[in-house]
């Protein structure tokens, strides 16, 4: 569920009509409704009840300060992936001891960043990582807290480009070799062994492949405390999957989610964190664009959108499947025609959706692309020197630009002509 729907025949986030934040700020323009954000949140934090637990939102879906700021207040942690992520999630007030650095090519000017700045833990990826991190907390006197990232060689069964946790992916290291891995990190003076990390993928919408790598981090904990290592913490990871259409199957819910990881790992006696970014943050915003022109083609309709592959690439990238609804709520019974919805960026792969069936619109009609609020404007560009599309937070009968349009002379500005021209 989320808080975007008709009122009186148009559409709303939360109490705002979408076409009164279309005429202040112009389209195209993403907008995140407060309360969906938050009721995801807590979805997540219920489900874990009774396990010693933290919500680390995974901000690489969704990384504007408004938002952070939002769930940092609703008791969410943050799970960061760049220095930049890490001082964002510190801009907002989150102190380091709720936020997890993961990936696998960490810096060393990104450890000793958040080595100074305090971090809860990080996520290790490879043993040349972890010798890394030991030599830059040796020279800095402090101990790097870390989790070795397993790869469990589980089918997450996903798009192949957000599959992470099988064999053949760089993520982690193979579970077979984690009893020499952390044999190797124990005997490193600038690490603390606390836990395991593992995260297979994105957009999952079943839970056999979770219960398949949990079990696996069950078995795992047991044979590394035998081995002497202290495993107070498992981090989960992220992943599950949204609805990204009304129709299909729906994912797992986070309470049946939940459940499983009380099942596989809550005997445990373990603290456990959690990572989701796409199910907090995904059905909580929409990408608003007009229609520039309705062009006929030789065999069908070009609804041609004033938003671009630039804008939301997840379509392009990812064969991504979005919902375009139009903003005036079509009367019930009106005819359906089908339009290939395309952007005007010169590439073929500016194309949001083939014989997508829409009442007819006309141009300056509004459409609005549902479930846009993870890996939309995170994953913008300029490319085509199209200016980065403003971001809007609603709450309740408020709304307020999060993300201001840059201006062309702003954009220009960042170039710089060298002196020998
Ligand atoms: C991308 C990612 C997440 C979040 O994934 P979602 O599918 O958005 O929930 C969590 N943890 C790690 C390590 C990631 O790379």
């Amino acid at each position: 569920m989320d808080h975007f729907l008709y009122r009186d025949g148009a559409l709303f986030a939360e109490d705002v009509a979408v076409s009164e934040i279309a005429a202040a700020v112009g389209t195209p323009f993403y907008v995140y409704s407060t309360a969906t954000l938050t009721r995801h949140f807590r979805l997540f934090d219920d489900a874990l009840d009774g396990l010693p637990h933290l919500v680390c939102f995974a901000m690489k879906s969704c990384s504007n300060l408004a938002v952070l700021k939002v769930l940092a207040g609703a008791g969410a942690g943050m799970d960061v992936v760049s220095g930049g992520e890490y001082l964002r999630a510190r801009a907002v007030g989150v102190p380091g001891e709720r936020i997890v650095f993961s990936g696998v090519g960490k810096t060393e000017e990104e450890m000793r960043l958040t080595l100074a700045g305090g971090i809860r833990q990080f996520n290790v990826e490879s043993e040349p990582e972890m010798r890394r991190l030991s030599a830059v907390a040796t020279a800095m006197g402090v101990v790097a807290p870390i989790t070795v990232r397993v790869n469990p060689d589980v089918d997450a069964k996903t798009h192949a480009k957000i599959a992470t946790g099988k064999s053949e992916n760089k993520f982690g290291i193979p579970i077979a070799r984690a009893r020499e891995v952390y044999a190797m990190a124990a005997a490193l003076p600038g690490l603390k062994i606390i836990g395991i990390d593992v995260h297979i993928g994105s957009q999952l919408t079943e839970l056999a492949p979770f219960e398949a790598a949990y079990q696996k981090v069950a078995e795992l904990t047991e044979v590394l405390r035998a081995d002497g290592h202290e495993i107070s913490r498992l981090d989960l990871g992220g992943g599950l999957g949204i609805p990204y259409t009304r129709s299909n199957d729906a994912p797992p819910l986070p309470t049946e989610y939940g459940d499983l990881i009380k099942r596989t790992v809550g005997h445990l006696g373990c603290e456990v964190e959690i990572e989701p970014g796409r199910l907090i943050s995904g059905n909580a915003g929409l990408m608003v664009s007009k229609v520039v022109y309705v062009k006929e083609g030789a065999d069908r309709q070009f609804l041609i959108l004033d938003g671009a592959m630039n804008d939301l690439i997840r379509p392009a990238m990812y064969d991504a499947w979005h919902d375009i609804v139009p903003v005036i709520e079509p009367a019930p019974g009106a005819e359906q025609v089908a339009f290939d919805i395309v952007g005007p960026v010169c590439e073929s792969g500016d194309t949001f959706a083939k014989g997508r069936l829409m009442p007819q619109l006309g141009e300056d009609a509004l459409v609005a692309f549902r479930s846009a609020g993870a890996y939309g404007a995170v994953m913008a560009s300029e490319y085509n020197s199209r200016p980065l599309i403003p971001e809007v937070l609603v709450h309740g009968d408020q709304f307020a630009v999060i993300r201001a349009r840059p201006t062309f002379d702003e954009m220009l500005s960042r170039d710089t002509i060298p002196s020998w021209l």
